[in-house]
């Protein structure tokens, strides 16, 4: 015979989670989360190994909306950092502070003169752009050539893992700090600390990770409506009904999926004609994290450091121990180090290990002294949506179906978007909002929707 629940949830990671627990202050709270993993947060999750605490690449906290701030220092009660962002980035053999175009001081001379002179022309005759440019076109037109060629442009490359004249601006409106002209000019003169972008400030576990906030909402369900090791296997649309491994079928009236889009319509079905061929035009990439456990106290004062140039072969390298002395034993560092493919592609992990280590020596991040008795990789095959030129009318055409039938798709990856944490945290809380008809306690900014960053 199949359980049967009044909402079936698919993916425990923060979507899932959060979207339970809302339906329980909201309604009946007769819902089941179905998870895959041996523990809830998903992406967000964190592993601990001979004392170090390494998430996928640090899960740093933003807070940008008043619910969203109550909820997560709710969950993290007596367990939250605040800090204030250090972060650089690493060309022609320089730390300069980020955002890059507001902070050319440091760099060498002629460097620096060109990005200012080329983004200054931008500010004195705007390039015409089209309605919607691709973001290489976007770059070149509001920054320039100088800084578009040394960080904007290689970097988004390493990133996406896409060409940039077939990638949106769609996605950057929040991402990519936009300083005024004052602003950059002051920063090639002088260093400047004004806090640009929207994780200037961050909040971080004391203890735990990034998985301390998955524990604290998943603890906060009720006992068995959460079902570990339980990874869905189909989804029979039309019956309702779910097979899950370890629990058999699921017969359910709601539907909430989580899990990347392209998988769910995999699993799914049936679908109306055209809903398959739009999910083949979705792209992500794949992000590939090496975590590191390092002998030696203190290896960086920064949080983390974005490195746009070839040679490297990462993108970013942060660190966990100055997010937490949690993260690490007394003595030692932790840190983080971020290479992307694009999804399917095959990564020799054994031969770029060598590699990321040399550059981590040759850009006096570790020594060749160092002992590292802790490595651990951690592949998370969909990190970063793609926002190409395809996305926009796929969507269209998924959503408008998801719409009419009554299927929710939230969280990072159910939505195929680019967010973070707090964010997916409120899309669980609306999701069980629209499913319950009812807004979710604390009327004053209950249905607020996330404020414009800077
Ligand atoms: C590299 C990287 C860095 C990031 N850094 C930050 C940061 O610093 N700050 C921040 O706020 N956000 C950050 N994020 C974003 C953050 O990770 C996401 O917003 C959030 O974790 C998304 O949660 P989710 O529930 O939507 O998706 P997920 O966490 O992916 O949850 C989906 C769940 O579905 C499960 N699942 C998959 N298939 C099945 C199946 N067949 N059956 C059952 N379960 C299944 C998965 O195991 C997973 O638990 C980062 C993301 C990435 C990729």
């Amino acid at each position: 015979m199949a359980l049967k629940t009044k909402t079936l949830i698919l993916g425990g990671g923060l979507a899932g989670l959060s979207a339970a627990y809302h339906l329980n202050a909201l309604s009946d709270g007769d819902s089941l989360v179905v998870e895959k993993n041996a523990a809830p947060g998903g992406t967000a999750g964190s592993t601990t190994q001979d004392g170090f605490t390494f998430d996928q690449t640090g899960h740093l906290i933003h807070l940008h909306d008043p619910y969203g701030q109550r909820l997560i220092e709710s969950l993290l009660a007596g367990n939250l950092r605040v800090l204030n962002r250090s972060s650089w980035i690493y060309s022609h053999g320089a730390y300069t502070r980020y955002p890059f175009q507001a902070n050319t001081y440091g760099l060498p001379e002629r460097v620096a003169d060109g990005c200012v002179a080329e983004f200054l022309k931008t500010v004195h005759r705007p390039p015409r752009l089209a309605k919607r440019p691709s973001f290489k076109n976007w770059s070149l037109a509001t920054f320039g050539k100088g800084i578009s060629r040394s960080f904007m442009l290689p970097y988004n490359e390493k990133l996406w893992r896409t060409p940039l004249s077939r990638l949106t601006t769609e996605w950057q409106g929040r991402f990519v700090p936009k300083p005024r002209a004052s602003e950059v000019l002051r920063g090639a003169l002088l260093e400047q600390t004004t806090a640009f972008g929207y994780n200037a400030v961050f909040r971080y576990p004391k203890r735990g990770g990034s998985q301390a906030l998955a524990d604290a909402l998943a603890a906060r369900l009720v006992p068995g409506q959460l079902r570990l090791s339980s990874p869905v296997l189909t989804v029979d649309l039309r019956e309702r009904v779910a097979t899950v491994r370890g629990i058999g079928e699921v017969a359910y009236e709601r539907l909430v999926n989580t899990l990347p889009l392209k998988d769910f319509i995999a699993l799914a079905g049936p679908w109306p004609r055209g809903v398959r061929e739009a999910a083949a035009k979705l792209r992500c990439n794949s992000v590939y994290c090496l975590n590191l456990g390092v002998a030696r106290p203190r290896v960086s004062d920064k949080h983390w450091i974005y490195f746009p140039e070839k040679r490297f072969p990462f993108y970013r390298v942060g660190f966990y121990s100055n997010f937490s002395t949690s993260a690490a034993p007394k003595g030692t560092s932790s840190l983080y180090i971020e290479f992307s493919a694009r999804a399917g592609d095959k990564v020799n992990l054994a031969r770029l290990e060598p590699a990321v280590l040399r550059s981590l020596v040759s850009c006096g991040l570790l020594k060749d002294s160092d002992k590292i008795p802790v490595k651990l990789w951690k592949p998370i095959p969909c990190a970063y949506v793609v926002y190409d030129f395809n996305r926009g009318p796929a969507m269209q055409r998924i959503f408008a179906h998801f719409k009419k039938s009554g299927i929710e798709s939230i969280g990072r990856y159910g939505a195929w978007k680019y967010s973070f944490m707090e964010e997916t945290l409120l899309d669980g809380k609306r999701c069980a909002e629209r499913l319950s008809g009812r807004a979710a306690a604390d009327p004053e900014h209950g249905s607020e929707e996330l404020r414009p960053l800077k």
